[in-house]
């Protein structure tokens, strides 16, 4: 590793979120953050969590330490463009209220989305997709 590498990668513990601080990981820090290696669980593709990008993630953005990356950057483009899709049906629907079953169309589109999030490591929505299946007559 070089020497730049080094400091770019160092851990700074005071840096990390509380909910870090108080994990296992800070009981027996590492030195430096270390590029991960993992495979993509939506398109299996080979991808890097960069030591870099790590010490970004866990001590700028303040997420908490034992996330692991699941989805490469354009799964994880994907994943979000669908989430906000998503979000705005809902948004759309909740307006709607009562008349939200009148747009099927919308409707089918939101039990794709639903059905497709779970490819890319997201929950279930299992409820909701039980819910749009039963509006759209899928369920007998
Ligand atoms: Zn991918």
């Amino acid at each position: 590793m070089s020497m730049h590498a080094k400091r770019s990668s160092r851990v700074d513990l005071s840096l990390w979120s509380e909910a870090s601080r108080r994990s296992m990981l800070a009981a027996f820090p590492p030195k430096y953050y270390t590029d991960i290696h993992y495979v993509c669980y939506h398109c299996g593709g080979q991808s890097v969590f960069l030591g870099a990008d790590q010490k970004i993630t866990f001590e700028v953005k303040r997420q908490y330490v034992w996330q692991r990356r699941v989805l490469c950057e354009r799964c994880k483009l994907e994943s979000e463009r669908l989430k906000a899709e998503l979000r705005s049906i809902r948004k759309v629907r909740k307006e709607r209220g009562a008349f939200a079953h009148h747009d099927r169309a919308q409707s089918e589109r939101m039990l794709t989305l639903l059905q497709l999030l779970p490819k890319y490591a997201l929950r279930k929505d299992t409820a909701a997709i039980r819910m749009l299946e039963k509006e759209l007559g899928d369920v007998v």
